[in-house]
């Protein structure tokens, strides 16, 4: 069977308007339904490797009417998700999605425009959000912000702006090689891989980090940053910046911002504060107190589709110096210059950011921040940190199970342990029991080591979780932990 050609003058626009207009309302009752009946279907279930095999068929030369291209993409596609929008969600951290950013990301598509330049009502709602960003983070007026695809690049800028400020030489000219002395960062042992992945792209290397050791409670020591910094200076490398977490992944320590901030306020360092788990907690009626001090930042990095639950993909970098961000990144060219009237008589937003073309996931933040209202999302995040704290209660009260280390916001680090296992025998244990635990499409959590002891790690960043959905995952836990370990008494 030969296929009709494509008539040379085809644009990608349907040819009937009214039958794409009836098939995109299926698909939104589709979205709807499949959001709406979340709670019933399993959180995350293995790929069959039929389904698997069907990512490997040949590019598609000839088209195929949309419809077939949707039944597809429902059969094959939707239900190997992550399931990260499930109530009981609680993997590495990501946030749940909601539907007033999903309708936003589709009308941004709509809407079209690259935020990169251009005068754009567009890029004024970009302004706009990245403003309430600024307010809600305490920085001062003027300072200045971009909106990036999540929180690595979001740390990436303000690495970035740290090491130009600091590097005693115009460094977008003569680069790393001309830095007098060599910089240093500073950082706690828990700070997140995307700060190495920032240095080795900067330039520095994963060496140029100091690592400083945590207290009990996994928060950075400011003595030992401080000693650091001394030892430093004494074999004449240059201090730059420390890098403080307002939230750390492992276990959502906070690290002590106000003190973190005074030391770099005597020693003129340039403070980074990766916020991407905590920065929003600024909001949390309940427990703004625990990041008292993140105004003080030079550099901000957080992630809005972490504690805001935007669709995935969205962060924001906040600088105090909107001269010095903008020093960082701008260039001009000839084919990107401002004019007085017009399409570019407006500021490139491309000045803030390592990015040109930019989307415009500003339009999901600014429709959902209306829609729901900053205090509902503070609420939101109290609940989370409410339900962390209870999640811990339940752990203490049950003896085979152990608290690893102490709750200090939304994440609980625990494990099953029944006696007479060793650390090999622990990790092997809980492995099989977090395995069971997703396979069974029960609950998603994940794990990770803190001080050479292997946990299972609950990171609740999510909106749909209820405290019954906690005692559910510890019930389950211990009676998945007894199946093993039966079992293996069995053998
Ligand atoms: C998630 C996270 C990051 C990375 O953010 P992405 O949005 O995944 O790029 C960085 N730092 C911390 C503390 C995080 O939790």
């Amino acid at each position: 069977m030969t296929r009709p050609t494509p008539p040379t003058n085809a644009t990608l626009d349907p040819e009937d308007w009214d039958a794409t207009a009836e098939l995109a309302h299926r698909m939104i009752d589709f979205a709807i339904a499949h959001l709406r009946d979340v709670r019933m279907r399993p959180v995350w279930q293995p790929m069959p490797d039929p389904i698997r095999a069907g990512f490997k068929t040949g590019l598609p030369e000839a088209p195929q009417p949309l419809d077939a291209v949707f039944e597809e993409m429902q059969a094959r596609v939707f239900p190997w998700a992550m399931g990260n929008n499930h109530p009981r969600f609680w993997g590495w951290y990501m946030g749940a999605g909601c539907f007033t950013g999903a309708l936003a990301d589709f009308l941004a598509a709509i809407d079209g425009s690259n935020l990169g330049s251009g005068d754009t009502a567009a890029s004024k709602v970009d302004e706009q959000v990245t403003d309430w960003l600024r307010q809600i983070l305490g920085f001062p007026q003027g300072a200045s912000g971009t909106l990036v695809n999540g929180g690595s690049m979001a740390n990436l800028i303000g690495l970035t702006a740290a090491r130009n400020a600091m590097a005693g030489t115009d460094l977008r000219k003569n680069g790393v090689a001309d830095m007098p002395v060599p910089l240093r960062f500073y950082a706690s042992d828990q700070v997140h891989a995307c700060h190495l992945k920032a240095m080795n792209l900067l330039g520095l290397g994963s060496r140029a980090i100091r690592l400083a050791g945590t207290d009990m409670a996994y928060r950075m020591d400011v003595d030992a940053l401080q000693a650091a910094i001394a030892a430093d200076r004494a074999k004449g490398a240059k201090p730059a910046c420390v890098i403080a977490t307002a939230g750390t992944t492992n276990t959502g320590a906070i690290d002590p911002l106000p003190a973190i901030a005074d030391l770099c306020r005597d020693e003129g360092l340039w403070l980074h504060i990766d916020g991407c788990v905590g920065a929003l907690f600024a909001i949390a009626p309940e427990n703004r107190d625990l990041v008292t001090g993140i105004e003080r930042a030079d550099s901000l990095a957080l992630d809005l589709h972490k504690g805001l639950h935007a669709p995935f993909d969205v962060g924001c970098a906040l600088l105090r110096d909107a001269r010095l961000h903008r020093a960082t990144f701008d260039e001009s060219a000839e084919y990107l210059q401002l004019a007085s009237r017009g399409i570019a008589a407006a500021e490139h937003l491309h000045r803030y950011s390592p990015e040109t073309t930019r989307s415009f996931r500003a339009l999901k933040l600014w429709m959902m921040i209306k829609h729901h209202g900053v205090e509902t999302f503070g609420r939101i995040l109290d609940r989370n940190i409410a339900q962390a704290r209870h999640l811990t209660r339940l752990i203490v009260a049950e003896h085979e199970l152990a608290l690893l280390a102490p709750t200090a916001s939304t994440i609980v680090c625990f494990r099953h342990d029944p006696g007479g296992m060793d650390e090999a025998a622990l990790r092997a244990h809980n492995t099989e029991v977090m395995l069971r635990l997703q396979e069974s499409g029960l609950a998603v959590l994940t794990d990770t080591t803190i001080r050479g002891q292997h946990c299972l790690r609950v990171a609740i960043c999510n909106h749909r979780t209820r405290s019954e959905d906690l005692d559910l995952l510890v019930g389950e836990v211990l009676r998945i932990g007894k199946e093993i370990t039966s079992t293996a008494a069995d053998i």
